[in-house]
């Protein structure tokens, strides 16, 4: 079975084709700037150069074709026919309280994608932009939905309420949903596959920390808290957001600095954290490499980030009344060592013993970088949402087949 997943974007639509036979991957690549002019179509067959072509993209419908195209070309293509595509499965952010897990879509579910816009208003439409697509594109493919959100709901009440008024949860959903879920549930489950144990029986604190970072408590297998809230704003410190601050910065900044409400909004979630406080840059790589120079701003964003993301750690090994494994995944968890270093060395109290020289070590396989005496299984997992959904897609089609 071959099944193609996207990630649809509002001027983007980001692609990977599997062969589920042995999960490999085909082919992957993006389409950027649809929409606008000189749209670019970057696609990398496995095993073949890379192909890259500009011209005008005006909307999804375009941008999947030439996609499905792509596939098939003579010379970058990497099927026969389109008909090789037995299905598609979507990334989609937000699920609300309807979606616990992925789904196959029919028009009940494309209506409470719908419905969810309010709730993701900058991601949703854009998916469903992708889902149209496909529809247009291969109208007899099965499609299916596997939602950041999903992994999440199975957060008790005292996870994801918030301490406001009730009536803005029962009229609005105000609540909490968290993202970031596939990554946590493949990386948990990858780490519990590694160590060779039921991932029921372990106490999991993930961190998934690239532009965009959270932290789950996972309990039984099953997200118990994490970090992002009804936003992805809440939590960590992140690139450019701020994570947690006291709410009441809010009027206050808007009335000092006569600002409005989509300028404070702009600022928390473009203008803030690891930008704001470096004055410097988002990227890791650039805040690291400036600390190395000596440059005392780019040393203060990494400590107050560290900082942060070690409360967090602590605050759900208190959640769960302890910790087993403590699992750093994404852009920063995986290839940062100084930032892993620096976390786990105030975890010291907790049994947590880094060892330094395999903390070191650069892969792209799963490892565990604490030491033999470690009471805490400190491991990195290279996180593979693409592949999760890809595997969501397989399982639910092939139920769907076999009746
Ligand atoms: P996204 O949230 O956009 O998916 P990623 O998970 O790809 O982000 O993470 C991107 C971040 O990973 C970059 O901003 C960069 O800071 C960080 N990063 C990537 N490689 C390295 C590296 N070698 N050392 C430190 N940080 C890195």
């Amino acid at each position: 079975m071959k099944i193609l997943v996207i990630n649809a974007g509002s001027s983007s639509l980001k692609y990977q084709l599997y062969n589920m036979l042995d999960e490999s991957v085909l082919a992957s690549g993006r389409v950027e700037r649809i929409g606008m002019d000189s749209s670019i179509v970057t696609h990398e067959p496995a095993g073949k150069p890379e192909a890259r072509q500009v011209s005008e993209i005006l909307d999804h419908v375009t941008a999947v074709r030439r996609v499905l195209e792509m596939l098939v070309d003579a010379e970058y293509g990497v099927l026969t026919e389109i008909g090789e595509i037995d299905a598609v499965g979507h990334r989609i952010v937000h699920g609300g309280e309807t979606f616990k897990e992925s789904v196959v879509v029919n028009q009940e579910v494309k209506l409470e994608i719908r419905r969810l816009f309010d709730l993701a208003p900058l991601h949703n439409p854009a998916h469903m932009m992708g889902i149209n697509a496909v529809e247009a594109n291969l109208p007899d493919v099965p499609q299916v939905v596997v939602f950041d959100t999903a992994f999440h709901q199975s957060m008790p009440r005292t996870s994801y309420l918030y301490p406001i008024p009730t009536i803005l949860y029962s009229r609005h959903k105000v609540r909490r949903y968290g993202f970031h879920g596939t990554s946590h549930k493949y990386v948990s489950g990858q780490a519990a596959d590694y160590l060779g144990k039921p991932i029921e029986s372990l106490k999991i604190v993930s961190c998934h920390i690239g532009n965009g970072a959270s932290c789950t408590a996972i309990l039984n297998g099953k997200s118990y808290d994490t970090s992002m809230g009804m936003t992805p704003l809440e939590g960590l410190m992140m690139g450019t957001r701020s994570g947690d601050l006291d709410p009441a910065i809010v009027p206050y900044v808007m009335n000092k600095e006569e600002l409005t409400l989509s300028e404070v909004n702009s600022m928390l979630n473009k203008h803030s954290g690891m930008l704001a406080v470096s004055g410097l840059s988002s990227d890791m790589r650039e805040i690291e490499q400036a600390m190395e120079e000596g440059d005392a701003k780019a040393k203060l964003a990494f400590d107050m980030y560290v900082y942060r993301l070690r409360k967090y750690i602590g605050a759900y090994t208190a959640a769960m009344n302890g910790i087993d494994v403590l699992l750093f995944t994404a852009g920063v968890g995986e290839n940062s060592s100084a930032l892993r270093k620096a976390v786990c060395e105030g975890l010291t109290f907790l049994g947590v013993e880094l060892d330094d020289e395999k903390n070191a070590v650069r892969s792209k396989e799963t490892r565990r970088i604490s030491s033999e005496s470690s009471k805490v299984q400190v491991l990195v997992v290279p996180t593979n949402e693409e592949l999760l959904i890809a595997r969501d897609t397989y399982d639910l089609v092939k139920r769907k087949l076999n009746g």
